[in-house]
């Protein structure tokens, strides 16, 4: 541990990140000498939340994306719980931009980001995965509310009308692909994203304006993860683990149809 006789915020050169976090430099020698741990505080707390932000719409940005998906990936295959991630992408949102300038087409990405917020719980993550895609990880998300809830964002999307100037409103729509995280085996973000990704081009294949969403995926649970899940249950009754092994479809504790290979 640093003592803190080691550190003397004077010394550091603050400025470029208290300007980032919108400090105001005026204020530098009394706040340096009133609290100067609450004033370093305060540049880290701005800098995390910069760090984790798309600057344009507010919404978490790619990096935190990643970092949210590989949690959730792995609180799905230890708990079971079904996440669902769903991929969005604006339909012909070029014409957009063509027709109307690009400073309106960031009014439509920040209407659309506020719509999207507005659309899910606050333990849903609604991301801007990257120039007119977004993404969301909805947590503990059951199998039958998937489409559903893809569905309600897609017609609230639908619905809104973006003033860009005050005679001009735009509508746009958006298309939708979600993938359900496998869950009791690993996988990886990667391949989640990719499975949705691939549902959200289906979309947009089959007339955009649509959302298209996976059934959850069949699971298949090597030998080794079986024992480690039922192996207990049977208190090492080598039959009765015969028994599960040969048995290609059956009910896991939490009710989910499982295969096992
Ligand atoms: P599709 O229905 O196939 O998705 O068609 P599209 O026109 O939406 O897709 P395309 O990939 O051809 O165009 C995406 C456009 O999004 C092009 C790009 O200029 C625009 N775009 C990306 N990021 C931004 C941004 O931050 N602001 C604005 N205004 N436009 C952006
Ligand atoms: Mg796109
Ligand atoms: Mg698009």
């Amino acid at each position: 541990m640093i003592p803190s006789s080691a550190i003397d915020l004077r010394e550091l050169r603050l400025d470029d990140a208290r300007a980032l976090v919108g400090h105001d430099p005026a204020n530098r020698l009394s706040e340096l000498e009133s609290s100067p741990t609450q004033l370093l505080q305060s540049i880290l707390d701005g800098l995390c939340e910069l760090s984790l932000k798309d600057p344009l719409t507010g919404l978490a940005n790619r990096r935190h994306f990643h970092t949210v998906l590989s949690r959730e990936i792995d609180v799905a295959a230890r708990s079971g719980e079904p996440a669902l991630l769903l991929m969005l992408d604006i339909d012909h949102f070029k014409k957009v931009n063509d027709t109307y300038g690009h400073h309106a087409g960031d009014l439509v990405l920040q209407a659309i980001a506020k719509c999207l917020a507005s659309c899910v719980r606050p333990m849903d993550t609604v991301a801007r995965y990257g120039g007119e895609e977004f993404a969301v990880i909805l947590p503990s998300c059951l199998a039958s509310f998937g489409k559903i809830v893809a569905e309600r964002i897609r017609e609230a999307v639908k619905a809104l009308a973006v003033p860009v100037s005050p005679v001009q409103s735009i509508e746009v729509t958006v298309s939708v692909g979600g993938s359900f995280a496998p869950i009791w085996i690993r996988s990886t973000p990667a391949l989640w994203v990719e499975r949705a990704d691939a549902l959200l081009y289906r979309a947009k294949a089959e007339g955009r304006n649509r959302a298209c969403i996976d059934v959850q995926q069949e699971i298949s649970v090597s030998a080794e993860e079986k024992n480690m899940l039922f192996g207990h249950l049977a208190a090492g009754d080598p039959a009765w683990i015969e028994s599960i092994g040969s048995d290609a479809s059956r009910s896991t504790p939490t009710g989910t149809t499982t295969r096992m290979n």
